[in-house]
């Protein structure tokens, strides 16, 4: 299989399995895999250490981000037990704390910032993928990578979706309730959807993967096919 600098552009709706199937896949390549969104939940949980003010839901009279911006440092380094990336803040692990419930219901206020998305966007663009990279998140296909080797729109029915994450979070001990799970999943793809910068959108090229009734092996199989497809692999 042809890895060697391969870019795969994965986006999709929230809790729709995109990171689980952009690691899997990332792992087959044997090439690297970045979760985007680990880095808005990041910056996210220094809003909330540093009671940092959410921009207003209609975008105006929203103050000047731009000296918050200057005291973030986000990097990724890998967990050497278990080989994945975890999220850095300022030097301190924040893996575990941007998944809960606190985070999910402020980062589509956070991402929304526009400035806070051009920055995110330039580190992801300056990250090493000469190797090959896979990442996930909503803006990877049409702003972060336009030109990615393959480009894939993930989503699945709500209902699905909102058990799935129900369930991660119960594994994980956050507590939560199930209209909790369903209202934050609206409220994130509403906001994904709909913000002035750079909202969630198919890109151009971009081939359809509905999960709602698929495996984690058949999902990895739609991809190697997608890839096969493109001439990508063998
Ligand atoms: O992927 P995940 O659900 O962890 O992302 C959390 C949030 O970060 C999303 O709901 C979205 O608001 C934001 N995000 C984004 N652009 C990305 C990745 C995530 O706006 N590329």
């Amino acid at each position: 299989m042809r890895s060697n600098g391969v870019v795969i552009a994965i986006d999709g709706h929230s809790s729709c399995g995109k990171s689980t199937v952009a690691r899997a896949i990332a792992d087959r390549l044997g090439i690297r895999y970045i979760d985007s969104g680990a880095m808005y939940r990041a910056v996210t949980v220094y809003f909330m250490q540093n009671n940092i003010p959410l921009p207003a839901v209609d975008g105006k009279d929203n103050p000047d981000y731009r000296p918050v911006l200057e005291k973030i440092n986000i990097e990724f380094h890998d967990n050497l037990k278990t080989g994945l990336a975890e999220v850095y803040l300022n030097g301190q692990n924040v893996n575990e704390e941007i998944r809960s419930m606190e985070v999910s219901q402020a980062v589509s206020r956070v991402s929304s910032i526009k400035e806070i998305r051009e920055k995110m966007v330039w580190m992801q663009q300056h990250l090493d993928r000469h190797k090959g990279i896979v990442m996930d998140g909503r803006d990877i296909g049409t702003t972060v990578f336009p030109d990615a080797d393959l480009k894939i729109f993930m989503t699945a029915d709500i209902n699905i979706r909102a058990q799935r994450r129900f369930d991660e979070l119960q594994r994980k001990g956050i507590k939560a309730t199930m209209e909790e799970v369903v209202e934050n999943l609206r409220m994130r793809d509403h906001d994904d959807t709909n913000r002035e910068a750079s909202p969630l959108r198919m890109a151009d090229g971009a081939v359809v993967l509905d999960n709602t009734h698929l495996n984690r092996e058949q999902q990895l199989d739609f991809i190697v096919k997608s890839l096969q497809h493109k001439g990508l692999s063998d």
